[in-house]
């Protein structure tokens, strides 16, 4: 909150320019989720975060203004207890979503850079279809004008914009301490909905073998893809060591690297972190905005800045100007 009043104060003062040449050194991370047309899916299109030319335009601004790290180099900093002594940037992607191999690999490619995929592991060519995406197909499937669960606060009305109804039940879902699941069961009830879901777009095992034959990364993202927090001790464990030991035996890959499910503040805690380091990982990104300028103090805690649709150069530099500093 207090960056973003920054921001405007600064914008308004015309400081934009003199507050990018100041920014610090440090890790900056970015991170993405879907790469491509947002209308051409049948689930959710919140998860988007640019077009694959927005990618492109992206990185090659990235490359002008930062030093592209891999996961690899970024371990070894945090082991040598290394402090950035420039601008340093990881290129992060969650969720394994089929368009991180068919629209992204090829742009990181032909600018030949690495990045790193967070993979939720029960997806991976399972077939199975993610809570955020049955929400968003029940909703443009069935059309309600409000949705209320019993355990939710309010109703969620619809207000002539399926994609900010989608966001709205997306949110009562998440501030709702019952599993995401057990709300969608709940929601196909009171919807009726009897016609289960199209065909999942997630990445298999092979588009996973072929990211790392081409220099990509891999980190876990969970299994189950369900806010940790809300998890048992036995059901936390096996989100963290089920997904790290999966990929490892089906990749033949050593996976230290772990990103949050959903990533916000309330999403992991000191819980969660010691189990991370009980699995044998070596650092965990989280979802909020913010500069590392000293990435090895807190290695479980690296924050990423979210990149969203439409976001011209200015918009990337201004959110990096202003950002917080950890
Ligand atoms: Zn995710």
């Amino acid at each position: 909150m207090l960056s973003r009043i920054k921001m405007k104060v600064g914008r308004l003062l015309g400081l934009d320019g003199l507050t990018w040449r100041s920014a610090p050194n440090g890790l900056y991370s970015v991170n993405f989720h879907r790469i491509g047309n947002s209308k051409e899916t049948e689930f959710d299109p919140c998860v988007y975060s640019c077009t694959t030319e927005e990618l492109d335009a992206h990185i090659k601004f990235f490359k002008t203004h930062f030093d592209i790290i891999s996961l690899k180099t970024l371990s070894e900093m945090l082991l040598d207890n290394t402090k950035p002594s420039s601008k340093l940037m990881c290129l992060t992607f969650d969720d394994g979503y089929i368009d991180n191999f068919s629209n992204a690999l090829p742009v990181l490619r032909a600018n030949d850079v690495t990045a790193t995929f967070f993979i939720a592991t029960g997806l991976v060519g399972s077939g199975h279809v993610p809570w955020w995406d049955k929400v968003a197909y029940l909703i443009k499937y069935h059309q309600p004008k409000s949705l209320r669960l019993a355990a939710w606060r309010d109703d969620v009305i619809f207000e002539n914009c399926q994609e900010r109804f989608i966001r709205n039940v997306l949110h009562a879902i998440k501030s709702c301490k019952l599993p995401a699941q057990k709300q969608i069961n709940q929601l196909e009830q009171a919807l009726l909905h009897q016609n289960g879901y199209p065909a999942a777009e997630f990445m298999d095992w092979h588009h996973l073998k072929t990211l790392l034959e081409s220099g990509m990364e891999l980190g876990a993202h969970s299994h189950n893809h369900d806010i940790l927090t809300k998890l048992s001790e036995n059901e936390l464990l096996y989100e963290l060591s089920h997904s790290k030991s999966l990929l490892e035996s089906s990749l033949g890959c050593d996976i230290t690297a772990f990103s949050y499910p959903v990533g916000s503040k309330s999403t992991y805690d000191q819980r969660v972190i010691e189990g991370l380091k009980d699995t044998g990982y070596k650092l965990a990104f989280n979802f909020q905005p913010g500069i590392n300028t000293s990435p090895s103090t807190n290695p479980y805690d690296l924050h990423r800045f979210p990149i969203a649709p439409d976001m011209t150069n200015a918009d990337i530099r201004r959110m990096f100007s202003y950002a917080k500093r950890y």
